[in-house]
């Protein structure tokens, strides 16, 4: 399984992109960063789109990408819950941008596709397993695994409090966000966000559940904090003795 970090930021400059996470060329997590990071032909090579929440720096490039299918006459399928299918009809509502949801009537370019917390469903080709997470707004994360036994989980957005999630999950890598530096923990746990010391306790009570500890890359950094993001994030990592690695645009990971 190979990963590549399309954007890993929560907010967008030359130099940061919004969150974004392609496997293998072919299933997207999350629609930030894409149509600025992909060509064209990258574009029509995707499969299907997992959205872990209605956040608009998760969910902006949607519109933008069906617009390119369409013009390529391919359909785009679309994974998500509820809420988010709302907020893409919000915006694909005929006014703001054509509803894909409908056109071309014969074979609309968007399929949406219902996901619910607690089940597994096959896309594209993957497992991939919808887990609640607790986010300001209703949000899952996603356990991705391959033909061949290879799992990520990517929580999306997520305050502290995971480890329901932990029982369900066992990645070999986790993507997880890290959205501000310690000194604001608590804007950050209002926002229901994760700092470097959330994610300590996290880690610890994933290992303590799971026995071990996966590799861990964070994204969703506030670009103005990064400096200090990364280095409180090392001190964690040596810490619990394990791998954190900041993430950043272009990045590619094989598990
Ligand atoms: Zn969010
Ligand atoms: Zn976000």
């Amino acid at each position: 399984m190979r990963i590549r970090l399309l954007g890993a930021h929560n907010c967008e400059s030359a130099s940061a992109r919004l969150p974004g996470i392609l496997i293998d060329n072919t299933l997207l997590l999350d629609a930030g960063g894409v149509t600025s990071g992909l060509s064209l032909k990258e574009q029509e090579a995707l499969k299907a789109v997992c959205l872990t929440h209605q956040h608009y720096d998760h969910i902006r490039d949607v519109p933008v990408l069906t617009m390119n299918r369409h013009i390529m006459g391919k359909s785009l399928d679309v994974y998500s819950t509820t809420s988010v299918r709302d907020a893409l009809a919000y915006l694909l509502n005929g006014a703001l941008y054509p509803n894909f949801f409908e056109r071309p009537p014969e074979n609309p370019t968007l399929k949406f596709n219902t996901l619910q917390a607690g089940q597994t469903k096959q896309v594209a080709g993957y497992s991939v397993l919808t887990v609640q997470v607790g986010h300001s707004v209703p949000s899952v994360g996603f356990q991705v695994t391959s033909k061949n036994g290879r799992t990520m989980f990517y929580t999306g957005d997520t305050g502290p409090g995971l480890s329901d999630c932990w029982q369900q999950t066992s990645p070999q890598l986790l993507i997880i966000e890290v959205t501000t530096s310690n000194k604001y923990e608590e804007s950050s746990r209002k926002a229901r966000h994760m700092t470097p010391a959330f994610l300590k306790e996290e880690l610890v009570s994933f290992r303590e559940l799971k026995g071990y500890l996966p590799r861990v890359i964070a994204v969703h950094m506030n670009p103005t904090m990064e400096n200090e993001i990364a280095a409180e994030l090392t001190a964690v990592a040596g810490e619990l003795g394990c791998s954190i690695t900041p993430g950043r645009e272009g990045m590619e990971l094989d598990i």
